[in-house]
């Protein structure tokens, strides 16, 4: 009997395997999902802007948008901290679309530009910079489109490579290096015994269409929870871990520059900078500072033109445009959130690694700043539900609290983690190090506690 077959498998490992032995049956939710999805996306793009007298329960526009936006995207990425990528392995629409269309398109070998590891980072960016400049919270169409586009990818790449597999997950989806960075926080993930799977007779491989190398895999970064592995050779079972265990003895080939550039500049920088710039007395000034100094040099395009709806946000049923010179400043206030967030932490986990004489360990000890993150994310998505709350009336006096607790909950998380990566060096060092690495989380955890409790 080997370590990983106990005589009463835990429940956890009962559920795992019961994710194995019932595929059909997570095959119809995939499939129900994806109606959902589809319905949800698309009819809403054909009916009219809803006016000030419709609610969620009673529009099927609004219901759509708080569907996606006030539940869907907060709660998913909540999902990721407390369960892993449990919602690609088994909810995601798009991933049962991309495997299904992959079974039986081309079948091409995947090539070295598809497997380049910073496409989650550019398709992220490009995706939330988009989403901000038609608005895509508001409106119907551009929901659809951005949406569409990704799943039309998805299904074009399904179509074009693999064999009844996910390659449109695995390396090119805009959430997939937010969600494989949250996931690996979660308290449960499928461990593998390698002694018992040396030991366990020939079999088999595991169908695993997220392209995971099942045997070798240490963490939950890229595995989608789907649970089709369980109990294979009698080496694989889902298991409970201390919530950021992986983070703090991550091993180095599963270190990746880019996945701290997403967290850096993508998450902190980008992401925020999309979530507060309409909220931000600074963006304010900026567009006030820049209109006057066109003004005055009798340059007034920028402040008239406008451009489709699929460019920049113009609907003529609301009558919302944003000029030219709103789009300048909705970029330039994310290009700058960008730049500042993304400095402040590379430096300080630069200086971090030389004082700890490590210089090399630049990049492993930034994966201990994903909690810091994680909190900016949660918050700035949630505020989103909360608005749309508020717009039916509903008021939630312990919300503040809520928000200071996540935040503060990130940071503390944060520099329990990177306390627990630094490497065993003088205790001296060690405590030099320590708030130099966390100045990222630091300049994310407060400038979300001044855009909520001081602007
Ligand atoms: S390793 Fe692959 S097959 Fe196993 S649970 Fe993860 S995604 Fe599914």
């Amino acid at each position: 009997m080997n370590s990983l077959t106990p005589v009463r498998p835990t429940p956890l490992a009962v559920l795992g395997h019961f994710l194995a032995r019932h595929s059909r049956l997570i095959q119809a939710v995939q499939w129900l999902m994806v109606v959902i999805y589809l319905v949800l996306v698309t009819l809403p793009a054909f009916l009219p802007v809803p006016d000030d007298s419709r609610h969620i329960w009673d529009d099927l526009v609004l219901f759509a948008q708080f569907a996606f936006w006030g539940v869907w995207w907060p709660f998913v990425m909540v999902s990721m901290v407390v369960m892993g990528r449990a919602w690609c392995g088994l909810f995601c629409p798009e991933g049962p679309m991309t495997e299904w269309v992959s079974r039986h398109g081309l079948g091409r070998a995947i090539p070295a530009w598809l497997r380049w590891k910073g496409w989650p980072f550019v398709a992220f960016v490009c995706t939330t910079v988009y989403g901000q400049m038609i608005t895509v919270y508001e409106y119907p169409k551009a929901a659809l489109l951005i949406l569409g586009v990704s799943t039309v990818m998805a299904l074009g790449i399904g179509l074009v490579y693999g064999r009844g597999k996910r390659v449109w997950c695995r390396y090119l989806c805009p959430a997939s290096g937010v969600f494989s960075l949250l996931s690996r926080l979660a308290p449960v993930h499928f461990r593998v015994d390698a002694e018992a799977w040396k030991a366990a007779p020939r079999t088999h491989a595991v169908d695993c269409a997220t392209l995971v190398d099942v045997r070798a895999m240490t963490g939950g970064g890229s595995c989608h929870n789907c649970g089709r592995c369980s109990g294979h050779r009698g080496a694989v079972e889902l298991a409970p871990r201390l919530p950021g265990s992986e983070i703090a003895a991550l091993p180095a080939r599963e270190v990746s520059a880019w996945d701290i550039v997403l967290l850096l500049f993508g998450v902190m920088g980008v992401a925020s900078g999309a979530f507060q710039w309409s909220a931000s007395p600074v963006f304010i000034a900026l567009k006030q500072g820049l209109a006057k100094i066109l003004v005055e040099h009798d340059v007034l395009f920028p402040m008239t033109g406008t451009l489709p709806w699929w460019l920049l946000t113009n609907s003529d049923e609301t009558g919302e445009v944003f000029t030219l010179l709103d789009g300048f400043c909705i970029l330039a206030y994310m290009g700058g959130a960008a730049l500042l967030f993304g400095a402040i932490g590379l430096a300080g986990l630069g200086l971090s690694a030389r004082v700890l004489g490590r210089p090399e360990l630049l990049w492993r000890l930034g994966y201990a700043l994903v909690p810091a993150g994680a909190a900016g994310l949660i918050v700035g998505l949630s505020a989103m539900t909360l608005t749309q709350l508020t717009a039916e009336g509903v008021f939630l006096a312990w919300v503040p609290d809520a928000r200071a607790g996540v935040l503060a909950a990130g940071l503390a998380w944060s520099a329990l983690l990177l306390w627990r990566s630094l490497p065993a060096v003088s205790l001296g060092r060690r405590l030099a190090a320590w708030p130099l690495g966390l100045a990222g989380a630091f300049a994310q955890i407060g400038m979300w506690g001044v855009f909520f409790f001081v602007w």
